[in-house]
């Protein structure tokens, strides 16, 4: 979607911090970031939130979780154990309409979240 934020970052139209990509997703580090680790990963087909999922999405889905998982062993954090974040529309403080989980690690976390 040539309007999207995260469609313009994942074509390279707007700078961002790499973690990690390949064909189906693209991972970067938050501009504001909450925890000492906070990445975004992000399918690079538009897909607006969860909500949006669909049984031929899915499997996208799926392969963002094994990248996450990789990632998680690969910078160190899975031991210790992090958090992953998917907002979805405007209760869920969703501000991007393009559906990105995202990864917080390096801190205790809370719960409930605000
Ligand atoms: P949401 O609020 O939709 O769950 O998450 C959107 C996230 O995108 C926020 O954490 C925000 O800091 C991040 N963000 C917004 N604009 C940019 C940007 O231009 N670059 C990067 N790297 N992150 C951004
Ligand atoms: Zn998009």
């Amino acid at each position: 979607m040539s309007d999207c934020l995260f469609c313009k970052i994942i074509a390279g139209e707007i700078p961002s911090s790499k973690v990690y990509e390949d064909d189906l997703c693209y991972a970067f580090y938050d501009i504001a970031p909450q925890a000492p680790t906070h990445f975004l990963v992000v399918p690079k087909q538009h897909i607006q939130s969860v909500s949006a999922v669909t049984e031929e999405t899915a499997p996208i889905v799926g392969h963002i979780f094994a990248v996450i998982a990789r990632l998680a062993e690969e910078l160190g954090f899975a031991g210790p154990g992090y958090r992953v974040v998917s907002n979805i529309g405007e209760a869920g403080q969703q501000t991007v309409p393009h559906l990105h989980f995202h990864v917080l690690a390096g801190r205790d976390m809370t719960w409930p979240p605000g």
